[in-house]
């Protein structure tokens, strides 16, 4: 392997370490409600893992649960709720919702205050004129992720793989607020691997396992791999063939232990710059 490694869980860490400092000396207790519809078991391995990384910064968590029946009015009722409880500072629905809620009913629902999952209409319009406010915690791990390992955005030549409103699209954004040159690509972008080529820091959020190769990688470049894929026989996997991707590579994540830790990190950190937001004058 000729690639330095980008490891996401000790950088992650180092995040949650300075979000309890933080909040050790902040005089009061920041409060994170996670909305949980349904009993879907990936989605009830998040929460429980978010509500762990919240109490051990010392956040105040706790998960609203409503079944799987529940409906829109239901959900939005409990959304509405929060917003108007002053011991909640960030709110966060988790998705994927049941079929039959409309999910931008319930995110345009969210307080903007309180998103810290940066998915509200207005805080996503903040992040597209470069004047951001909470940012989807996925793509803000990246941004941390590439300062920390010293890679340098500005000027670079970037591509986004997938243009997702949760990952593609956000990570865009904060790509040309740092003054990157930023490419975003999709399931019709025409020779991709082409594309690829041309990127100094490349971005994959695709969700389909080890689709990018190595011959598609400029000698040197960064690849920050944000897909988790289940392969048949139970092992995760990223986007990127990291084995063969990591001889031409100058740089790259892991799956796991790349981007996905950084992505609870910045959820702490957003919960705390929401906190901190609401409280001053
Ligand atoms: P979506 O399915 O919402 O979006 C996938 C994007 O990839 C779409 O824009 C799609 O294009 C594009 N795409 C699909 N197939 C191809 C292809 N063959 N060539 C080029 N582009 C393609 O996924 P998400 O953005 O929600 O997630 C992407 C991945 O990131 C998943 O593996 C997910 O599990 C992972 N993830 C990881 C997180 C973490 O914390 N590490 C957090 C969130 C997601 P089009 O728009 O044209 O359909």
């Amino acid at each position: 392997m000729n690639a330095r490694l980008i490891d996401g869980k000790a950088i992650a860490n180092v995040v949650r370490t300075e979000v309890a400092a933080n909040v050790a000396c902040a005089g009061f207790t920041p409060g994170l409600a996670v909305v949980l519809v349904g009993d879907d078991p990936a989605s009830a391995v998040y929460v429980r893992t978010k509500d762990k990384a919240a109490r051990d910064a010392g956040i105040e968590a706790r998960t609203i649960r409503l079944p799987a029946n529940a409906d829109e009015i239901d959900v939005v009722g409990a959304v509405r709720k929060l917003n108007q409880d002053p011991t909640v500072d960030g709110i966060l629905v988790q998705m994927p919702l049941p079929k039959h809620i409309n999910a931008l009913v319930v995110i345009e629902a969210v307080d903007p205050a309180k998103d810290v999952d940066g998915f509200h209409p207005l805080n996503v319009g903040l992040l597209t004129e470069g004047r951001p406010a909470l940012v989807p915690c996925t793509p803000r791990g990246v941004m941390k992720l590439l300062e920390v390992a010293g890679i340098g955005v500005s000027g670079a030549r970037t591509i986004v793989l997938g243009r997702s409103s949760i990952v593609g699209r956000p990570m865009a954004s904060l790509l040309l607020a740092a003054n990157a040159t930023v490419t975003i690509a999709h399931s019709r972008t025409r020779n991709l691997p082409a594309e690829c080529r041309r990127a100094d820091i490349v971005v994959a959020a695709v969700g389909r396992a080890e689709m990018v190769r190595a011959d598609w990688i400029r000698t040197g470049a960064t690849i920050i791999d944000v897909g988790i894929n289940r392969l048949p026989d139970g092992r995760l996997t990223g986007d990127a063939a990291f084995a063969e991707c990591a001889q031409v590579a100058g740089a790259i994540t892991p799956v796991p232990g790349g981007v996905g830790p950084m992505t609870v990190a910045c959820l702490l950190e957003n919960t705390l710059a929401a906190a901190l937001r609401r409280r001053s004058p």
